[in-house]
């Protein structure tokens, strides 16, 4: 059994270059294929896409470690992959700059900072669309529901989330990873409902309009 450093791709994980325990190889051609190995932190399993760099069957790959792991083989990829920084298009600048920064602080693991972020965009969100806006958020996001400006379905995933739930709770425990990941589902959707699609369908609009 081969250990091979790779930063843990599992979100409520992610612990950077981990000693990767490998278990077993599959590869058809040698050349090509994948090897299966856990995380010793989470445990976990991650597989790891190779490719041989100098003849090295790739169906050997679990066996080796460390520099002569790197000798013989390209990683090309692995599943899962690690969580990818999200955009949404036609922020305001503020939005854009607070909801960037939670995707920065959730793709390296730091979920109390997320949520803090994400709750912060949306807290922004709802101010730019409703500065007389009062009450709590979880309230204020309703209140959009009322007036049909956010759709039923995103009330319903906002209910799951606990760090965006009543005023106060949120600051007693931090939140668990799967509750940071709903949350930032949310405020993905919420903020993709708000501005990218009304920019989408203007543009779309756009298009039909005669010279
Ligand atoms: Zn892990």
């Amino acid at each position: 059994m081969g250990t091979v450093p790779f930063d843990c791709p599992h979100v409520g994980c992610l612990t950077k270059t981990v000693g990767l325990e490998l278990m077993y190889s599959h590869s058809p051609s040698g050349v090509k294929g994948s090897t299966f190995g856990f995380c010793p932190v989470c445990q976990k399993g991650v597989i790891l896409y190779l490719e041989w760099k100098n003849r090295k069957a790739v169906g050997e790959a679990h066996k080796l470690s460390g520099s002569q792991f790197w000798e013989n083989y390209r990683i090309i990829d692995s599943a899962p992959t690690p969580p990818a920084r999200d955009v949404v298009a036609n922020l305001p600048d503020k939005i854009g700059m607070v909801f960037d920064e939670a995707e920065a602080n959730f793709a390296d693991g730091r979920h109390m900072s997320a949520a803090t972020m994400y709750r912060k965009s949306i807290e922004l969100t709802l101010k730019d669309l409703n500065p007389e806006g009062k009450g709590m958020l979880n309230a204020r996001i309703r209140a959009l529901q009322k007036e049909e400006a956010v759709p039923d379905t995103l009330i319903k995933l906002l209910d799951t989330v606990k760090f965006l739930g009543n005023e106060g709770a949120h600051d007693d425990e931090p939140p668990s990873p799967e509750d940071v990941e709903r949350g930032r589902d949310f405020t993905r959707l919420f903020l993709v409902y708000s501005y990218e699609l009304p920019a989408r369908v203007e543009a779309a609009l756009a298009k039909d309009e005669p010279e």
